[in-house]
C-alpha cells in the first residue's frame, strides 16, 4: 500500500488557494487578477529540495485538503469553537494516521515527508493540523514508544484508521514549562495502577477514546505512561472555555480521582520517561515548526491574492509600495521557514540534528510566522479581521503554536543551553 494513501493523482503547483467564503453584500469587489507567482514555494524553488516521493506526498496531500476543505464549516466551527466529526473524515482521506510508525497499519513515514505533509496541514487550518498531529504524533507515537507489542497490535492498527482517537496527557495546571515535575500519581494495585491528579490543557480529551497520561509511581519516583480509556471511573473531562487561539481544537482539563486503570494499559515497554519520550517530543516540535510554516504559506497565499484583487485609489493594493514590502516581507519569512522545516527534516532522517537545533528551529520559526502573519492579516485591512478572509484565524492560532511544544522561551534556552554549555534555567 501507498504509505501515504492519499488518493493519486497530481496537484498542478500553480494551485490556487480557495476563496474567501463570504457572501456578504458588503464584500469587496474581486477582480480575479492573478500575481506573476501565483505559488509562494516556486520562488525559492523549493519543490526542487523535495524528493520525488516527497513532492508527490507533497502534491497528494495538497489535492485532498483542497477537495475536501471546507472554509465556511472550519470558519464555523471556530466561532462556536467546536469540533466536528468532519475533520475525522478529512483527516481520514489522507490515509492511515500514524506519520512516522512502522508497521500496525502505520504509514512509516521519514521525519523529511512528515513536515512536508504538516506543511499542508497548517496551510488548511491550524486547529486541523492540531488535532491531526496530537492523534498521529503525540499520542500514537507515545504508545509505538512506550508500549509492548500487544499494546501496539492492541491499540495502534484502529488508531491508525481511525476508529479510536488519542491524546496526550502530559501538562499539570501547575507543571508546563517544567512538565517532568508533575505530580500525577499511579499507586501499584493488585491488576493495575490507581491514578490521582489534574492535567491540563490536553487537546481532544473532551472527545477522544484513549489517552496516553504521564504520572509518578509513588514506590519509585519514576514517570510512567498510562493509557486511560474514556469511561473510565475517576476521570472527568472539562473543555477549557474562552480559548480564543485553536479555537476548534477541544483542549481540556481533567481529574483523574482514584481512576483505577489495569495492568494491561500501564505501557510497561519503556523503563524510564525519557526512553523514546524525548524522540516523540523531538519530532513533534519539528512537526509543530512545519506546520506553522504552512499556517504563513495559506495567511501569506490569502493575503497576496487579496491585495491583488481589491482596487483603492484606482489600483490594485498589490501596486503601492508600502503593500509590496509587507507582502516580500512576509514571503522572505516563509522561504526561511521552509527552508530550515526541510533542512531540519534532513538532518533529523540522518540522525545528524540535535536537541539545540531542534528547538531552536521551533523557536525561531514560530516566531517568524508569528510576524510575517501579522503583516498578511495587516495588508487585507479591515477584512482581515473578518475569519472568512483567511488571515486573522492563523493570527491568533499561532499563538497558541508559539506557545505549545515548548513555548519560544524554553526552546531557545534549549538551544542557548547546548551552544554556550551554559544552563540558564534549571
Ligand atoms: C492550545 C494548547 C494546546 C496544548 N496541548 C497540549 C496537549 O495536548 N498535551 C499536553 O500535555 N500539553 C498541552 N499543552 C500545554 C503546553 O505544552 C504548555 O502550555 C506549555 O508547555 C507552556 O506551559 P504553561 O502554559 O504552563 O506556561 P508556563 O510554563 O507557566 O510559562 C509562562 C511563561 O514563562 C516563561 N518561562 C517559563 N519557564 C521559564 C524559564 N525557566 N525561563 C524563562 N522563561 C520561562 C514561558 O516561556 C512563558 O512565556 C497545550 C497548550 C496549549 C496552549
Amino acid at each position: 500500500m501507498d504509505r501515504l494513501s492519499v488518493i493519486s493523482g497530481h496537484l498542478s503547483s500553480s494551485a490556487q488557494p480557495a476563496p474567501a467564503t463570504s457572501t456578504t453584500p458588503s464584500s469587496p469587489t474581486r477582480s480575479g487578477r492573478k500575481s506573476a507567482l501565483v505559488d509562494p514555494l516556486q520562488f525559492m524553488q523549493l519543490d526542487a529540495m523535495l524528493s520525488a516521493g516527497e513532492r508527490s506526498l507533497r502534491q497528494r496531500a495538497r489535492r485532498v485538503l483542497e477537495e475536501g476543505r471546507d472554509d465556511k464549516l472550519l470558519n464555523e466551527l471556530y466561532e462556536r469553537a467546536e469540533f466536528s466529526p468532519a475533520l475525522v473524515d478529512l483527516a481520514k482521506q489522507l490515509g492511515p494516521a500514524g506519520l512516522q510508525i512502522k508497521g500496525n497499519g502505520c504509514p512509516g513515514l521519514t521525519q523529511s515527508e512528515t513536515l512536508v505533509l504538516a506543511i499542508e496541514l497548517g496551510r488548511l487550518d491550524a486547529s486541523f493540523a492540531t488535532f491531526y498531529l496530537v492523534h498521529s504524533g503525540l499520542a500514537m507515537a507515545s504508545i509505538n514508544v512506550a508500549g509492548t507489542p500487544e499494546q501496539k497490535a492492541r491499540w495502534l492498527p484502529r488508531m491508525a484508521r481511525y476508529e479510536l482517537i488519542g491524546a496526550f496527557g502530559l501538562t499539570e495546571p501547575d507543571y508546563g514549562s517544567n512538565a517532568t515535575g508533575l505530580q500525577t500519581t499511579a499507586r501499584k494495585v493488585p491488576g493495575g495502577w490507581v491514578l490521582n491528579g489534574h492535567k491540563r490543557w490536553i487537546g481532544n480529551a473532551t472527545f477522544c477514546d484513549i489517552i496516553v497520561v504521564w504520572a509518578r509511581d509513588t514506590a519509585s519516583n519514576a514517570i510512567k505512561g498510562f493509557v486511560v480509556e474514556k469511561g473510565m471511573k475517576g476521570f472527568k473531562p472539562h473543555k477549557i472555555d474562552n480559548k480564543m487561539s485553536l479555537r476548534i481544537v477541544q483542549n481540556a482539563d481533567f481529574v483523574l480521582d482514584e481512576c483505577f486503570v489495569p495492568e494491561d494499559n500501564h505501557l510497561s515497554a519503556a523503563k524510564k520517561f525519557s526512553d523514546g519520550t524525548q524522540m516523540v517530543l523531538e519530532s513533534s516540535r519539528a512537526v509543530v515548526a512545519a506546520s506553522a510554516a504552512g499556517c504563513l504559506l495559506g495567511a501569506y497565499e490569502r493575503a497576496l491574492q487579496y491585495c491583488m484583487d481589491r482596487t483603492q485609489f484606482n489600483k490594485p493594493l498589490a501596486s503601492f509600495q508600502l503593500v509590496q514590502e509587507r507582502l516580500m516581507r512576509a514571503l522572505g519569512h516563509l522561504q526561511a521557514s521552509i527552508l530550515t522545516v526541510i533542512r531540519l527534516g534532513r538532518m533529523m532522517d540522518e540522525g545528524q540534528a540535535t536537541m539545540a537545533q531542534i528547538a531552536l528551529a521551533k523557536a525561531w520559526v514560530t516566531r517568524t510566522a508569528r510576524e510575517a502573519v501579522a503583516l498578511c492579516r495587516e495588508v487585507v485591512g479591515g477584512n482581515g479581521i473578518i475569519s472568512d478572509f483567511g488571515t486573522i484565524k492563523p493570527l491568533m492560532d499561532l499563538e497558541a503554536i508559539y506557545t505549545y511544544e515548548g513555548t519560544y522561551d524554553v526552546n531557545m534556552l534549549i538551544a542557548g543551553r547546548l551552544v554556550t554549555g551554559l544552563s540558564a534555567f534549571v
